[in-house]
């Protein structure tokens, strides 16, 4: 074969290799091509392996039955650790008369070869490793053999970097994929042309958008969402507020997509929905304004009282009733900080050794401390109680609920009203099932748009009817804190005007 017919076949070799960027492709193209541009009867191509300290020869073709052994072999061993380390091409003309051969060269000797030729594999100024070519008599290695090996060998060590660069690219993508698809951030690019080039699947719990529908289509027409699409349209790049369709709240940082190159791709935006972070920021300032405020109050009652007193001196008429103000503005202060010492406590759940108890007897204590305020406000307590209830709970700490429910209902119901607690028991004989505690009143009721927030810490519903009742806002809080740690659950349903209804639903115990 002729020179320049050589350099065809090898030029026909290197297309092919650079058809797949997969290693595999390029050994088996060698494999099944090689010898059309370098005659051999044995291929191998040795690549070093930094991490193992040594090189691995994969054998390509020829020696189908004799197995050179797949150990990771020694950079000062044999011909292509030669080459490897000096980087220079080898050309044995008779292997045989080689002395010293081992593992490798013994075997090829052994097998008849005696011509062999190796090439370093170069990337830059590295040596990847090398490419070995051996052959029986006749074939015999010259200059031009050498040539063509040696650009072989370039060929292969463009595709193995193409490769490395592949593999490093796919594995970014793909670590990019599973980031975005298991991120909690909705994330959604649009390009310069308007369309959706990429949403990932929190699009769908946050925005309601089905990724995959969306992709690829014009982003105005997919995405409905005003906020959104304003965010777009102004293409700012920055952090802003987002409001979700939901109601809840997003971050959202807009980010100008370029290509490494500087050339724009699009806007990318990417949401993080901080509507717990909001809610507790909200509710720190509520706390904070209120706590101060509650105790502003009463406290400057108390002062306001000690001037007016001192400049009445003494002998004034109205001495009791100021002294009396200040002992219910105290007393108001107490009130709110004992309300908050439970509520931490309950919240950290100090006090959670519960047992089985009777419920009726705390109902009665319950109803004892209440009455002598019913009594001044001539309103009827009235109980319709089964005989034994067991729950499961801490006794004081049930009859903290109770009290705060049957007070509030005659706190809340103008005179001459009526406040009745009844209990049903459902479930089976074994004692499963659910106790239901209704404390019902005929006062003032709760508007409805108050409803849903009355057992919000600091909630007070503010109305004429309210404006004169003392109150710190955390009882029905604390109750529910109790209720919901002893497994139940509470609810309230009221007619503004006609009355309220608190239901406390707890599961049954037994002794
Ligand atoms: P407060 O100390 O203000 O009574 P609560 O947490 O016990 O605090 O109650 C929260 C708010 O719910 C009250 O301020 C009141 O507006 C309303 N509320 C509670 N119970 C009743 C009731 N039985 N009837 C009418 N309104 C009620």
């Amino acid at each position: 074969m002729s020179h320049a017919e050589r350099l065809t076949r090898l030029s026909e070799i290197l297309v092919e290799l650079f058809r797949s960027p997969v290693p595999t492709h390029f050994f088996q193209t060698l494999a099944d091509q090689a010898f059309a541009a370098v005659p051999n009867d044995y291929l191998a191509v040795c690549l070093q392996d930094p991490e193992k300290g040594g090189y691995l020869v994969h054998s390509l073709s020829g020696l189908e039955d004799r197995a050179v052994s797949q150990r990771v072999f020694s950079p000062d061993e044999g011909l292509p650790g030669r080459v490897i380390g000096l980087g220079k091409t080898q050309l044995l003309a008779d292997l045989a008369a080689e002395d010293g051969v081992d593992d490798l060269e013994g075997v090829l000797a052994d097998a008849g070869m005696r011509a062999v030729l190796v090439v370093p594999i170069r990337r830059g100024l590295d040596v990847l490793g090398a490419l070995l070519f051996a052959g029986r008599p006749p074939i015999a290695y010259g200059d031009d053999d050498l040539h063509i090996a040696q650009l072989m060998a370039s060929g292969l060590s463009a595709a193995l970097e193409t490769s490395l660069a592949y593999q490093a690219a796919a594995d970014e993508r793909s670590t990019l994929g599973a980031v975005l698809a298991s991120t909690a951030d909705a994330v959604i690019m649009m390009n310069e042309a308007g369309l959706v080039l990429l949403a990932n699947a929190a699009v769908r719990p946050m925005l309601g958008l089905i990724p995959d529908t969306i992709t690829g289509r014009p982003f105005l027409e997919v995405v409905d969402h005003e906020p959104l699409r304003e965010l777009f349209a102004a293409g700012r790049p920055g952090v802003s507020e987002l409001p979700l369709p939901d109601g809840r709240t997003a971050q959202a940082s807009l980010v100008a997509v370029t290509t490494p190159f500087g050339e724009p791709v699009g806007l990318a935006a990417v949401l993080r929905d901080i509507t717990l972070l909001k809610n507790l920021e909200q509710m720190k300032n509520d706390f904070v304004n209120t706590v101060s405020h509650d105790l502003k109050g009463p406290i400057t009652v108390i002062a306001g009282m000690a001037d007016l007193m001192r400049m009445a001196g003494p002998g004034d008429e109205n001495h009791e009733s100021r002294c009396q103000d200040i002992r219910d503005a105290a007393q108001h202060m107490a009130d709110l900080v004992t309300d908050l010492l439970d509520l931490g406590k309950i919240e950290a759940g100090l006090d959670a050794a519960r047992e089985p108890m009777d419920l009726i007897p705390v109902i009665g204590e319950a109803l004892r401390l209440v009455k002598p305020r019913a009594d001044t406000k001539s309103i009827e307590l009235h109980a319709e109680l089964p005989e034994e209830t067991i729950v499961s709970a801490v006794p004081s700490r049930l009859r903290q609920v109770l009290i705060n429910l049957i007070d509030n209902g005659v706190k809340y119901t103008p005179s001459g009203g009526r406040v009745t607690i009844a209990v049903a028991v459902s479930g089976d004989g074994d004692g499963n099932g659910t106790v239901t505690i209704r404390v019902t009143d005929t006062g003032i009721g709760i508007p409805a748009r108050d409803l849903p927030h009355v057992f919000d810490k600091f909630y007070r519903v503010k109305s004429k009817a309210t404006k004169e009742i003392a109150g710190t806002g955390l009882g029905l809080a604390i109750t529910r804190s109790i209720v919901e740690a002893y497994g139940g659950r509470i609810s309230a349903e009221s007619l503004e005007g006609t009355g309220t209804t608190f239901v406390v639903e707890l599961p049954r115990a037994r002794y």
